[in-house]
């Protein structure tokens, strides 16, 4: 038996066989049950996510001659045979690409009115239609919008934006989605199994994310590393194949930022300069590595399994603050790198930046802190006026009739403190000041604990204004909030000038 590519040699030849594109599958599996097939569809998607399979299946489908109950072609009738072996006349497929003039869609247009010779349809299959010129797709545009009742075309298209407008709403459309990496992941282990080859599930995740989607690049990726290795596929091989920097790389870069070793930076740029690695795929990597730290940070319950196992340890080594920083630095730094006349000592100042990072404090982080500071000042001058005011306001409530109103003698009432209400509080009621405190609801008594040591300087100034209590706060806290101003005012010069504080040890 001839040698096939696995793109090739497992192609879907049934509808339950194809990869993913659920919403494609049942409307094309309705069309043929209801008897409702259009006379133009156009399958749009990135590569290799089975543009083409979906047509040549639907092909078959329809011109089957004997079509099972789940509407699944037999692939042994004629028709599917022939279609089967790239010999039918009823179903010709046609490369845009490099039959893209006006004088091959006039070829088209002679030959769709021709009958078909075994099948039920005439079915033109053209791949890559968005590179058709303007003119070939003129010429289809009146073939298209009547064609003869047996004709029936199939688009397949990456670039959907570059067909023209009324191609586009002649044709039932389907936008294709990119495949998962579980069901690439999937899909390989089968053919795995199939080929009776071992392969660990690390490698295979590992050739579905550089697959990015695309079936056909893992399928043609895996072909290439089942030559390579023999026995096991382990995820070694892979990244040998890939030319990939070993995971042992990122892990031993995560932990020099958590110790705040900035010298790896050097460390790491030798070994891979050593090894011969490209940088700047190296760069693509680190990228990698980092967008799955943050997205494991942000959503780790959106991981895959094997994923999260992966990451897990080396994203508790970061915080999330730290981890868009460095995403943001490497994004902002990357096609300088790409262009630098000395790309290493650009990936070296690169990783230094990542590394020293772990001491950086954000801005926003300063500015929380500083309006905490900034509500601890203000709490602080609250509580002064609780204390103070205290021996003076205390009476107050109590008594607050009585001096007004009556003359001293009246005042009996009020507790102990009756004789001399306007001028006894002060001198000597210093002690008893923490007692009137819980009865004066109507000022804000923080933390009352706290407040004798300041109240007795204060006690003297309380005499000379005792109804506005408030406004002997500020001095008596001016002292105390000097050197904190100073530090915060350093940060902030800090700030300003690099962007960044970085506490050297
Ligand atoms: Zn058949």
């Amino acid at each position: 038996m001839k040698y096939l590519v696995l793109a090739r040699r497992y192609r879907p030849q049934l509808f339950r066989d194809v990869v993913g594109q659920e919403a494609a599958l049942r409307t094309l599996k309705n069309a043929l049950s209801y008897k409702r097939v259009a006379h133009a569809y156009l399958f749009c998607g990135s590569r290799g996510i089975g543009k083409t399979t979906l047509a040549r299946l639907f092909a078959k489908a329809l011109n089957c001659q004997a079509l099972s109950s789940e509407f699944e072609p037999c692939n042994l009738c004629p028709s599917c045979v022939e279609i089967l072996s790239g010999q039918s006349l009823d179903v010709i497929e046609i490369d845009g690409a490099s039959n893209r003039g006006i004088d091959d869609i006039r070829t088209l247009n002679e030959t769709v009115g021709y009958a078909p010779s075994h099948g039920k349809y005439k079915i033109y299959i053209i791949d890559e239609v968005h590179m058709l010129t303007k003119e070939a797709f003129n010429a289809l545009l009146k073939t298209l919008e009547e064609p003869p009742e047996r004709a029936k075309f199939f688009f397949a298209t990456t670039e959907p934006h570059k067909v023209l407008p009324t191609i586009i709403s002649r044709c039932q459309r389907f936008d294709l989605q990119r495949l998962s990496q579980e069901q690439i992941a999937n899909k390989l282990q089968t053919i795995a199994l199939d080929l009776q080859r071992e392969a660990h599930p690390e490698a295979l995740h590992r050739i579905s994310q550089f697959a990015e989607g695309s079936l056909r690049d893992a399928e043609s990726l895996f072909d290439q590393i089942l030559c390579f290795a023999e026995g096991a596929i382990t995820l070694e091989h892979v990244q040998s194949v890939l030319g990939l920097v070993p995971d042992e790389f990122f892990s031993a870069l995560d932990e020099a930022f958590s110790e705040g070793r900035a010298a790896f930076a050097f460390e790491l740029v030798e070994k891979l300069f050593q090894m011969g690695k490209d940088l700047s795929h190296f760069t693509e990597q680190l990228i990698g590595h980092y967008r799955r730290l943050a997205s494991f940070r942000l959503s780790p319950q959106m991981q895959p399994e094997l994923e999260a196992r992966r990451v897990a340890t080396s994203a508790k080594l970061y915080t999330q603050t730290q981890l868009c920083f460095i995403l943001d630095t490497l994004l902002a730094s990357y096609s300088d790198l790409h262009k630098s006349p000395m790309q290493r000592v650009s990936l070296e100042a690169l990783l230094l930046k990542i590394l020293r990072s772990k001491h950086r404090v954000p801005l926003e982080v300063l500015a929380r802190r500083l309006s905490e500071l900034e509500e601890k000042l203000m709490a602080k001058a609250a509580e002064a006026p609780v204390a103070a005011p205290a021996p003076v306001a205390a009476p107050a409530p109590v008594a607050a009739p009585a001096p007004v109103a009556a003359p001293a003698p009246v005042a009996a009432p009020a507790p102990v403190a009756a004789p001399a209400p306007v001028a006894a509080p002060a001198p000597v009621v210093e002690p008893v000041s923490l007692e009137p405190v819980p009865f004066n609801p109507y000022q804000p008594p923080v933390a009352v604990v706290e407040t004798p040591p300041i109240a007795p300087p204060a006690a003297p100034q309380q005499i000379i204004s005792p109804p506005e209590p408030k406004e002997e706060a500020p001095p008596q806290t001016e002292e105390g909030l000097a050197p904190v101003h100073t530090e915060t005012l350093l940060r902030f010069a800090a700030v300003e000038l690099e962007g960044t504080i970085l506490i050297e040890k």
